[in-house]
């Protein structure tokens, strides 16, 4: 068993300061563990928590939020975000796009409450009880405990509301949210585990891409030689052409497949097969520049050594 320790420490030495800080309370809680807690419109802190704050956006986030809205992808990307790296990995993501007010307000907070409730992201959806996930790296299994958030704004607290801590991921769909954002979450698990794994350009195009643009990735399933790389099932193929839901599922699938191979996606016999050709003939034509360098380097040594021996003349 190995731990990500690199990113662990880094959690630790966040945590540890939010302990001194008095925000996070010293205590690692189950699932069946209770905590006092509630909010509601009315409470002397209402909206203070939807200010100031960074919230990235998973996919189910953009799915859920620019449906409610009536948007595109790209609409709602371009209105409603900025791109940032998620912590501890050069990955890019979009984050919610604060308003420019004194305090940086949520673009959806209003002073009777979120009007995007019933669809906010699932960072809003978490609060006041993080998540942090033990990883077992050699298998795939992982153990999930949980931190209870307590800053001094925060009234619910306060409130004599008791709840086990799956009660109240149930009544706040974290659960869901999770489930749906799962493979999604494992990418970004493992590349903070391989934090000095340096991932190329594509790779990250193709995250960004799945993480906040599923119109793009139809495009690219249906207008592309997508359909003939891959061994999916024609049942498959056409749940992803009328349901953007079930599409979703499948690019977060296709994502941890093509960034880590895992999963039980397949790749044709043919398009392997043209794929190491592609890879040949790519090697080739490294080896051939490297040659023509070589007889450039080489002739340009031997007019020099003409001239200087012309020179001697
Ligand atoms: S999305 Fe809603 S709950 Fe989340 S910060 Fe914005 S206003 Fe608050
Ligand atoms: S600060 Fe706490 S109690 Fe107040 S609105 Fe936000 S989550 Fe609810």
């Amino acid at each position: 068993m190995a731990l990500d320790e690199k990113e662990f420490k880094r959690k630790m030495d966040e945590v540890k300061k939010k302990l001194q800080e008095g925000v996070i309370v010293p205590e690692k809680l189950t699932r069946k563990d209770r905590i006092k807690f509630r909010c509601y419109p009315g409470i002397g802190c209402f909206t203070k928590c939807c200010s100031g704050i960074r919230i990235n956006l998973s996919p189910y986030d953009i799915f859920r939020l620019k449906n409610r809205l009536g948007m595109s992808y790209t609409d709602f990307l371009m209105e409603y975000t900025v791109p940032r790296s998620i912590d501890g990995t050069p990955l890019p993501i979009a984050v919610l796009k604060l308003k420019e007010d004194e305090i940086k307000s949520c673009p959806f907070v209003t002073p009777e409450g979120c009007t995007v409730y019933t669809d906010r992201p699932v960072t809003c959806r978490y609060y006041p009880i993080g998540m942090a996930i033990m990883k077992h790296y050699e298998g795939q299994e992982g153990e999930d405990f949980f931190i209870r958030i307590k800053e001094d704004h925060c009234l619910g607290h306060n409130e004599s509301k008791e709840w086990t801590i799956d009660e109240w991921r149930a009544d706040q769909e974290s659960d869901l949210y999770d489930k749906m954002n799962k493979d999604w979450m494992e990418v970004i698990l493992k590349a903070k585990t391989l934090g000095i794994v340096e991932f190329k350009q594509k790779s990250l195009d193709l995250f960004f891409m799945v993480s906040s643009n599923l119109d793009m990735f139809r495009d690219f399933v249906f207008n592309s030689n997508f359909l003939d790389s891959y061994d999916l099932d024609p049942d498959l193929i056409e749940k992803i052409k009328e349901d953007e839901l079930e599409l979703l599922k499948f690019s977060l699938k296709w994502l941890r497949f093509t960034m880590f191979g895992e999963g039980d996606i397949k790749v044709k016999d043919d398009a392997k097969l043209k794929a190491k050709e592609r890879q040949f003939e790519a090697a080739k034509a490294r080896i051939r520049a490297m040659e023509e360098r070589d007889k450039e380097f080489l002739s340009k040594t031997h007019e020099n050594i003409f001239k200087e021996a012309d020179k001697e003349e």
